[in-house]
């Protein structure tokens, strides 16, 4: 019996991570269809190896999970990396507090990741920095291309499993790469195996950067609908108002333009960062519609 982590499911077929000896070829037995359970990329099991040679083995057991996440379908995420790019494309701000709301609502803590510093424009840096270094998440700035900042990102990876998100072409790809060690590259015939079942459906699937650290890429997971989340809970998902909150006239105050508001007054003495204003905002306005759509 070997220990693993699935890092793909295919068709039937799971691909279980073994520190140290590959990855398997395994097939779930008839216990957990019984029990109801599916096996989902991330969980941790227990396999029964078949064939040392062909690296084929059976499932026999899922060991408890840490947590699950609905979408992507996954078990035991530890955090997201949230990644974003200086230019090309522009970031959509709005979109990352969009990711980041929707993370810390299943409970995924977020880290937030810039990259093409490279590419950067004069200020952009300060200006990132001001809006999101108090927002309650690391914030990282990296290139991949020149090989910045991977080491401190890197610790931050270690011997966790980390959900990656973002829009297209802000280098997702080209960090997984850059962040796989040789070891993990030299996993080969896994590579092979699974080659077989790309471009298939669009599946998650898990990256070992090392024997502890996970990177799971989701192709397709690059926008979140905010669904149940209350207008009025949307102010709690900006840990930069918190002070302020309970000191407002209104006890339910949305911050929007009511009298004796003390997140608007902290905003014009520079405590809260405008553009995180101006996203909660804009955010604030689109569950308002979607409330009025839902009771017309
Ligand atoms: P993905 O769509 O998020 O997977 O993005 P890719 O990894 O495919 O990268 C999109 C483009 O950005 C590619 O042409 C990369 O070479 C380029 N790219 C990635 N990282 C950097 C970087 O740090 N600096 C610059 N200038 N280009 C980068
Ligand atoms: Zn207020």
């Amino acid at each position: 019996m070997h220990k693993g982590k699935i890092i793909k499911g295919i068709a039937g077929f799971y691909y279980v991570h073994v520190a140290g000896s590959g990855v398997y070829e395994c097939r779930a037995r008839g216990i957990f269809r019984k029990d109801d359970v599916k096996p989902l990329v991330g969980d941790d099991v227990m396999i029964e190896v078949l064939d040392e040679r062909d690296k084929e083995g059976n499932l026999v057991e899922i060991l408890p999970r840490t947590s699950t996440l609905i979408r992507p379908a996954s078990a035991n995420v530890d955090q997201a990396l949230i990644l974003f790019a200086f230019r090309s494309p522009n970031p959509n701000l709005r979109l990352l507090d969009r990711f980041l709301i929707a993370m810390e609502m299943a409970g995924v803590p977020s880290l937030i990741v810039f990259n093409k510093l490279d590419k950067a424009e004069e200020g952009a840096e300060e200006t990132i920095r001001e809006a999101y270094g108090n927002c309650g998440c690391p914030l990282h700035m990296i290139s991949v291309k020149k090989g910045q900042g991977l080491d401190e990102l890197r610790e931050h990876l270690r011997g966790r499993t980390t959900v990656l998100a973002g829009p297209s072409g802000v280098g997702k790809s080209s960090l997984t790469n850059a962040l796989q060690s040789d070891v993990a590259m030299e996993t080969g015939e896994i590579s092979k195996k699974l080659k077989r079942g790309r471009n298939t459906t669009r599946h998650a699937q898990i990256v070992p950067l090392d024997d502890t650290s996970f990177l799971m890429d989701t192709p397709g997971f690059t926008a979140f609908d905010l669904a149940g989340l209350k207008k009025e809970e949307l102010r709690l998902y900006y840990p930069e108002f918190a002070p302020h909150n309970d000191k407002c006239y209104y006890a339910g105050c949305a911050h929007l333009g009511e009298p004796d508001c003390a997140v608007k007054l902290a905003l014009g003495l520079g405590e809260i960062p405008q553009i995180r204003y101006d996203n909660y905002a804009a955010i604030y306005s689109e569950l308002y519609e979607a409330e009025k759509r839902r009771y017309q």
